[in-house]
């Protein structure tokens, strides 16, 4: 990976970076970093600016319809969603650790729901 300052301001260019987050591991992509935050980026999908773009978000709070809630009202949320499902499915899993993937399966097995990966996109 290359990195080169744009010297009108302090934005730093990142050449070459490799996209993890699907199979397909694109390694051309340019990203532009100003004040730590992921701006401009060219050669990346949707899903690859959106991830970089709010990599600094807390992913960790609990959230119904953009409002903070507990956790046990956000599980019982989903669980409500995911029983009244007709075809449910459960997508992604490409950043997520060995042990949530177990569950996840496990999951799709409980309730019939097709599981897929990221690498399909
Ligand atoms: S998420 Fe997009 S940019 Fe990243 S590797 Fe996959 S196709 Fe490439």
């Amino acid at each position: 990976m290359a990195t080169k300052s744009d010297t009108t301001s302090e934005t730093k260019v990142f050449e070459n970076v490799v996209c993890p987050f699907c199979a397909t591991l694109c390694d051309d992509l340019k990203v532009h970093v100003t004040n730590n935050q992921v701006g401009k980026m060219i050669n990346a999908c949707n899903l690859s600016k959106g991830v970089f773009q709010n990599a600094h978000k807390d992913w960790t709070t609990p959230m119904i319809d953009g409002k903070q809630v507990e956790y046990d009202h956000a599980v019982e949320e989903a669980a409500q969603i995911l029983a009244k499902a007709n075809n449910p499915l459960i997508y992604g899993l490409a950043a997520t650790d060995v042990e949530a993937q177990k569950k996840c399966i496990e999951l799709a097995d409980l309730i019939g729901a097709n599981l897929d990966n990221a690498s399909s996109v």
